[in-house]
């Protein structure tokens, strides 16, 4: 059987559609509503015929929750324009809860046969689309956040232009300084200068064009020429069929975090320097001081002159050395060496030659003792030395062969003559049960000295201690 849409009866079909429809005369008061019409307006039929929009107490928003001035409402766009309006969401507010109700709204002028479209009627039709419309706007979020979002095409990552630029939001537009227009269809790549990282641009590139996301810190330059640091994460965007067409870049501002941490950096830097330039110095300082302190101990313990100890020294080490003999039962020897006439060298041959003449006997000495024994220069022409030995014997044994090597001592001239001297010695030699102190060593071997020199010098004499 062929359907006869002029039999049908149309006002059962709207009735029981899940469609509302509400048909408004050109003055835009309503002249029918069907059951769904009411139920999605939440209006009665009685308060719903012969209402026109200017009494109405609806609010209308847009998708952007704007509202919407009455001349905008569907019925009165159509009029106006005579244009179909065709899939538009509109949302009618609560003015009491603020809830929104979503429509998908479609309309256009009916006319009867026979009448002029202006005399005709607005068919306004709509959908409860509520579950389906979003409760924000993505777009809005978008247009709104803080964060720069830029969105290119995909297809021309690695042309010579780069890829194109399709969209970018209003934080964009703020910190470039370029708008929309401008660089809606231009390349990202207007964005970099001539400090912009060459090797991190590479890495966007490569990620690119394998369609893959990548996260840089770049800079950038705006449209003024200001550089700023961008934190940017860029991420492939799917069409329908899992293509990827486009990448959209989130970037943000870093500007003064970079430059708080090249500053950090820079302070560490010179921190660092301070600290190894004060470190050097402390070493140098370290150093000097015991270099000093070597010298101090030289000068207080050596003699200048011929490097071997001096009185101090011997006087320290001699303490040890009877200590020991007390302790050990050996029997000690403390002696005194003078040289014979030495102010007759100096008178003749001058004071250097008596100088080396020191220095000479002070090496011999030094070589013809063991390294417990102590040997130093008193002063003067005055030596001093000391020697764990056997018996009184040893001593004269010792004496006798530190006469034969000073008589060996001899300074060449440079006339081809050369000085020798002799030495007179005096020995004090120390048994256990006589080991005395120092001072009363010395005494003695000075005693004995004195007996040498008065009995004819180049000899020596031993006394022993306590007789
Ligand atoms: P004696 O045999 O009695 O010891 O006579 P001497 O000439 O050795 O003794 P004296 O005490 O009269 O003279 C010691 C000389 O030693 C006097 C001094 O000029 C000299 N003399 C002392 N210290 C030094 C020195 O460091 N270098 C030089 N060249 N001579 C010195
Ligand atoms: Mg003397
Ligand atoms: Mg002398």
């Amino acid at each position: 059987m062929e359907l006869d849409l002029g039999a049908l009866n149309l006002k059962n079909v709207l009735d029981h559609s899940l469609v509302g429809v509400v048909i408004h005369a050109w003055d835009t008061s309503i002249v029918y509503a069907n059951p769904r019409a009411m139920d999605l307006l939440e209006m009665d039929y009685d308060n719903l015929i012969g209402l026109s929009v200017h009494d109405s107490h609806w609010h209308f928003v847009d998708e952007h929750h704007r509202r919407l001035m009455v001349y905008e409402y569907p019925v009165n766009r159509v009029r106006k324009s005579g244009q179909k309006m065709i899939n538009e969401i509109l949302g009618k507010v609560d003015d009491e809860t603020g809830d929104v109700r979503w429509f998908l709204v479609n309309a256009y002028v009916e006319t009867q046969s026979g009448a002029s479209e202006t005399k005709g009627f607005v068919v306004v039709s709509f959908n409860d689309v509520t579950d389906r419309q979003s409760l924000f706007s993505y777009e809005h979020i978008l247009e709104n956040a803080g964060d720069v979002v830029i969105v290119t095409e995909a297809d021309s990552v690695d042309g010579p232009f780069g890829p194109k630029i399709v969209y970018v939001n209003r934080a964009f537009e703020q910190l470039t300084g370029y708008s929309r227009e401008e660089v809606i269809g231009e390349t990202p790549r207007i964005l970099q200068g001539k400090m912009t990282d060459e090797e991190a641009c590479r890495r966007i590139r490569e990620a690119l064009e394998k369609k893959q996301g990548v996260r840089e810190t770049l800079l950038n330059y705006s449209k003024s020429g200001r550089p700023y640091w961008l934190d940017m994460n860029i991420m492939p965007l799917y069409d329908r069929n899992g293509e990827i067409t486009h990448f959209a870049a989130i970037e943000r501002d870093v500007t003064e975090s970079v430059f708080n941490s090249q500053q950090l950096e820079r302070r560490n830097t010179e921190l660092r320097q301070i600290k190894d330039s004060l470190n050097k110095l402390v070493e140098e300082r370290t150093r000097q001081l015991q270099e000093a302190n070597i010298k101090l101990e030289k000068l207080a313990y050596y003699d200048a002159l011929t490097g071997i100890p001096n009185r101090r020294c011997f006087v320290d080490q001699l303490e040890k050395l009877l200590g020991f003999c007390r302790r050990h039962q050996y029997v000690a020897m403390v002696g005194i060496l003078d040289i014979d006439d030495f102010k007759h060298v100096n008178d003749t041959h001058g004071h250097a030659v008596g100088d080396e003449v020191l220095v000479s006997l002070a090496r011999t000495l030094a070589q013809h003792f063991r390294v417990e024994d102590i040997v130093a220069r008193l002063g003067g022409e005055e030596f001093a030395f000391a020697s764990v030995i056997r018996d009184k014997e040893s001593s004269e044994t010792v004496c006798e062969r530190l006469l034969a090597s000073a008589r060996k001592t001899s300074i060449a001239l440079s006339g081809g003559d050369s000085v020798s001297i002799t030495v007179s010695i005096g020995a004090c030699c120390l048994p256990p049960e006589q080991v005395c102190t120092i001072e009363a060593s010395l005494n003695c071997a000075d005693e004995a000295l004195y007996r040498a020199k008065r009995s004819g010098k180049d000899r020596y004499e031993v006394s022993e201690a306590g007789k």
